[in-house]
């Protein structure tokens, strides 16, 4: 290990040279007003040529709206003595639009080199590319020390997490299930702290709920013809809040907050005017169920106290799913738990610290497949900010820390 640390520690203009070459490729989604990966997909991949993977391919998802009408995803692979298993390093090419542009110090698409002669800024620099950059400073230090890891090396580039991941890891996941092996694990470095210390193994599961309540307009004087929509909207929101919270009342230290949490959020315009009875009311809350509740245990509460306030007022409502992304956690005691967490200890010397987070990753999707996967990175934690930075010691200490889970793994 000490051997290969000591390469790592000799990459620090190759990580700065990717960064600089990914920075200027701006890799936006055409949601969000960008031409997509095809620019910097092209770039990562000659860059992986230069190295020894035993496989390297594209799998294009099909946008019609995004240049080359693709979004690229990148599968590199380095076989380790155990064929059969494979350890890969996921991350994701896209990044989000600069924002406002007066709020910058540097041209966001263009890398500046800080005076200490570590921080580097410019936007993707932490997110995502410092994961892409310490993957590939990673695979370069283990191929050239001519030794083969005792699984495979997996890298999996994606387009498509910040706006969804339905050109990413979804369609991969939909379209190429030959891609994930059932001993498979993965390593996420898309979150973290500057100790580098998080390992991030839960999430909440994630459902946002649009409430939808009909009663029967009226003229504000004689409220006895109609039937007040916000009215009943209001105890629904109240008995749904407190409801919930009652049923699905566990604690889990893993989390802050340590348990489900179930929010009145935003709130629709129902009529224009005071002097109306509004016939129809919309809200939406903002649920997060720690994971070892089940999501059809969360909608059959949701549909019965839905039921006590249509008897009690005589409205009728409808909800719907806006966001549905349900979560398995991984097991505390999985290997890859094991052997990153030794890692951090090794590497950032600092206690490794075990969490879960509110939810919404793209972790999930891995999770759900019961494939243990873990998120974490030594980082600012500034993404989609003004001025993000990374910083150079950062992306070789998580180039270390993949380094030493994978030679460690069993
Ligand atoms: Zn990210």
């Amino acid at each position: 290990m000490e051997k290969l640390f000591k390469t790592i520690e000799g990459f620090r203009d190759y990580v700065l040279d990717l960064e600089t070459n990914m920075t200027n490729k701006p890799a936006i989604s055409p949601l969000s007003g960008g031409k997509g990966e095809y620019e910097k997909s092209v770039y990562i991949e000659s860059e992986l040529k230069k190295l020894k993977f035993d496989e390297l391919f594209r799998i294009d998802a099909p946008d019609a709206t995004a240049e080359k009408g693709i979004r690229p995803n990148i599968i590199a692979k380095y076989y380790g003595e155990d064929k059969s298993k494979t350890l890969w390093f996921m991350m994701h090419m896209d990044v989000v639009p600069e924002g406002d542009i007066s709020l910058w110090k540097t041209k966001p698409f263009e890398l500046t080199l800080d005076a200490d002669k570590d921080t580097i800024y410019g936007r993707g620099v932490e997110d995502n590319q410092q994961a892409i950059a310490a993957a590939m400073a990673c695979a370069r230090a283990i191929m050239e020390s001519g030794k083969r890891p005792p699984v495979n090396m997996g890298l999996m580039i994606l387009a498509d997490e910040e706006v969804g991941s339905d050109k990413g890891l979804i369609y991969l996941v939909n379209n190429n299930k030959e891609l994930f092996g059932k001993g498979d694990s993965f390593i996420v470095q898309d979150s973290g702290s500057p100790e580098g210390n998080e390992v991030e193994i839960a999430e909440k599961s994630l459902l946002w709920l649009q409430l939808t309540t009909t009663g029967k307009q009226a003229h504000g004087s004689m409220p006895n013809t109609g039937n007040n929509a916000f009215y009943a909207a209001s105890h629904l929101a109240i008995r749904l809040s407190d409801g919930l919270r009652a049923k699905f009342n566990k604690q889990d230290t893993l989390f802050n907050p340590p348990v489900s949490t179930f929010e009145p959020t935003k709130k629709e315009a129902n009529v224009p005017n005071v002097n109306t009875v509004p016939g129809v009311d919309v809200f939406c809350m903002d649920c997060r169920l720690l994971p070892s509740y089940k999501a059809e245990d969360f909608e059959a509460e949701v549909k019965r106290i839905i039921k006590t306030v249509e008897d009690d007022f005589k409205v009728s409502i409808e909800f719907e799913y806006l966001q549905k992304l349900t979560s398995k956690a991984t097991p505390i005691d999985a290997e890859l738990v094991k052997a990153y967490s030794e890692g951090i200890e090794k590497v950032n010397n600092v206690k490794a610290k075990i969490i879960g987070i509110g939810g919404g990753t793209f972790a999930a999707h891995i999770r759900n497949m019961d494939m243990p996967a873990v998120v974490g990175g030594k980082i600012y934690g500034m993404p989609h900010v003004p001025n993000e930075k990374a910083s150079l010691k950062f992306i070789l200490d998580d180039a270390k820390l993949l380094a030493y889970t994978l030679m460690n793994f069993k």
